[in-house]
């Protein structure tokens, strides 16, 4: 299967830097967030605790947190553009659970996966039927 393109148009080398300094800081635990846009650019990101039993196996974003990061995304005139989350064990593929628990078919699946020591940061889309690589595009 082809890469699909990338409904964003900017996803800056910053904004890309923080999730994955944020995921090799907590290799103990899937980190969990969301991505803001404005006109086509990711511009902002909301980390948002992980309230799941077991953090490190899968995420659950804690609803008060995630609440609040969407008044605050609404405030900014910022729209959803993904949800990203890490795998401190794995390869940046989304895992069959993900595919199974995915409740934003609009939004973008960033992970961040650590096995290889150094974060890898890779981009998918919900097709409907699974996840599909998308290449983000640069700054
Ligand atoms: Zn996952």
């Amino acid at each position: 299967m082809s890469d699909l393109t990338s409904p964003l148009s900017c996803f800056g080398r910053a904004l890309r830097q923080a999730l994955c300094a944020e995921a090799a800081a907590q290799t103990e635990r899937e980190i969990c967030g969301l991505i803001g846009a404005r006109a086509g650019r990711a511009v902002s990101h909301y980390p948002i605790r992980n309230g799941a039993a077991d953090p490190r196996q899968r995420y659950a974003m804690d609803p008060a947190a995630q609440i609040a990061a969407f008044k605050l995304m609404r405030a900014r005139e910022e729209t959803l553009a993904a949800i990203y989350h890490s795998h401190p064990d794995g390869a940046p593929i989304p895992s069959p659970r993900d595919a199974r628990e995915w409740t934003y078919p609009e939004a973008l699946c960033l992970i961040v996966g650590l096995a290889g020591g150094t974060p890898e940061l890779r981009a998918w889309r919900w097709t409907g039927q699974g996840f599909a690589a998308v290449v983000l595009p640069d700054d």
